[in-house]
Protein backbone atom coordinates (compact mmCIF):
# COMPACT_ATOMS: atom_id res chain seq x y z
CA UNK A 1 0.00 0.00 0.00
CA UNK A 2 2.50 2.62 0.98
CA UNK A 3 4.66 1.35 -1.87
CA UNK A 4 1.84 1.83 -4.19
CA UNK A 5 1.42 5.60 -2.60
CA UNK A 6 5.22 5.96 -3.09
CA UNK A 7 5.06 5.04 -7.20
CA UNK A 8 2.13 7.05 -7.79
CA UNK A 9 4.28 10.29 -5.93
CA UNK A 10 6.94 9.74 -8.35
CA UNK A 11 4.97 9.73 -11.07
CA UNK A 12 3.03 12.41 -10.34
CA UNK A 13 6.07 14.37 -9.37
CA UNK A 14 7.98 13.08 -12.90
CA UNK A 15 4.93 14.24 -14.97
CA UNK A 16 4.50 17.75 -12.98
CA UNK A 17 8.12 18.45 -13.37
CA UNK A 18 8.20 18.14 -17.06
CA UNK A 19 5.44 20.15 -17.50
CA UNK A 20 7.03 22.82 -15.46
CA UNK A 21 9.91 22.27 -17.46
CA UNK A 22 8.12 22.23 -20.46
CA UNK A 23 6.36 25.93 -19.30
CA UNK A 24 9.77 27.30 -18.12
CA UNK A 25 10.73 26.69 -22.07
CA UNK A 26 7.19 27.99 -23.57
CA UNK A 27 6.42 24.87 -24.82
CA UNK A 28 3.42 24.51 -22.71
CA UNK A 29 0.61 26.36 -23.10
CA UNK A 30 -1.31 25.07 -19.73
CA UNK A 31 1.01 27.23 -17.35
CA UNK A 32 -0.09 26.18 -13.33
CA UNK A 33 -1.26 22.22 -14.23
CA UNK A 34 2.06 21.60 -12.15
CA UNK A 35 1.59 23.17 -9.88
CA UNK A 36 -1.28 20.58 -8.37
CA UNK A 37 0.59 17.34 -9.97
CA UNK A 38 3.96 18.48 -7.88
CA UNK A 39 2.09 19.05 -4.77
CA UNK A 40 -0.09 15.80 -4.74
CA UNK A 41 3.40 14.08 -5.84
CA UNK A 42 5.15 15.52 -2.92
CA UNK A 43 2.83 14.47 -0.75
CA UNK A 44 1.97 10.78 -1.97
CA UNK A 45 6.33 10.61 -2.07
CA UNK A 46 6.44 12.07 1.70
CA UNK A 47 3.98 10.44 3.69
CA UNK A 48 4.59 6.99 3.08
CA UNK A 49 8.03 7.80 4.00
CA UNK A 50 7.82 9.36 7.64
CA UNK A 51 5.36 6.54 8.20
CA UNK A 52 8.38 4.45 7.77
CA UNK A 53 10.74 6.44 9.25
CA UNK A 54 9.50 5.80 12.81
CA UNK A 55 10.47 2.22 13.00
CA UNK A 56 13.70 2.55 10.72
CA UNK A 57 15.71 4.42 9.87
CA UNK A 58 16.80 5.39 6.19
CA UNK A 59 20.58 4.02 7.24
CA UNK A 60 19.33 0.80 8.09
CA UNK A 61 16.83 0.46 5.51
CA UNK A 62 19.53 0.28 2.99
CA UNK A 63 21.55 -1.90 5.31
CA UNK A 64 23.87 0.52 7.20
CA UNK A 65 23.11 -0.54 11.07
CA UNK A 66 25.14 0.99 13.70
CA UNK A 67 25.95 -2.33 15.63
CA UNK A 68 27.14 -2.27 19.17
CA UNK A 69 28.10 -5.50 20.69
CA UNK A 70 25.27 -6.02 23.92
CA UNK A 71 26.39 -9.31 25.10
CA UNK A 72 27.82 -12.82 25.25
CA UNK A 73 25.55 -15.62 23.76
CA UNK A 74 24.70 -17.65 27.16
CA UNK A 75 25.50 -21.01 25.42
CA UNK A 76 28.03 -20.44 23.31
CA UNK A 77 31.02 -17.90 24.80
CA UNK A 78 32.91 -17.26 21.70
CA UNK A 79 29.12 -15.96 20.10
CA UNK A 80 28.56 -12.38 20.33
CA UNK A 81 25.29 -10.29 20.04
CA UNK A 82 25.33 -6.93 18.67
CA UNK A 83 21.90 -5.19 18.46
CA UNK A 84 21.99 -1.51 16.21
CA UNK A 85 21.16 1.77 17.66
CA UNK A 86 18.61 2.48 15.42
CA UNK A 87 16.78 -0.29 14.46
CA UNK A 88 17.52 -2.10 17.18
CA UNK A 89 18.07 -5.36 15.00
CA UNK A 90 20.20 -8.50 16.29
CA UNK A 91 22.84 -10.36 15.23
CA UNK A 92 25.14 -12.80 16.17
CA UNK A 93 28.81 -12.96 15.39
CA UNK A 94 31.24 -15.49 15.45
CA UNK A 95 34.68 -14.38 17.12
CA UNK A 96 37.61 -16.52 17.36
CA UNK A 97 38.45 -17.48 20.48
CA UNK A 98 42.55 -16.79 21.27
ZN1 LIG B 1 19.51 -0.84 12.13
Amino acid sequence: MLMKMKNTGEMFLGIGLSLMVAHIFDLFSFPYIYVPLIIVGLLLVIIPALKTKTHNSLLCRIGMHKFNHKAWDNEIKYVAIYVCERCKKRKRVVRSVG
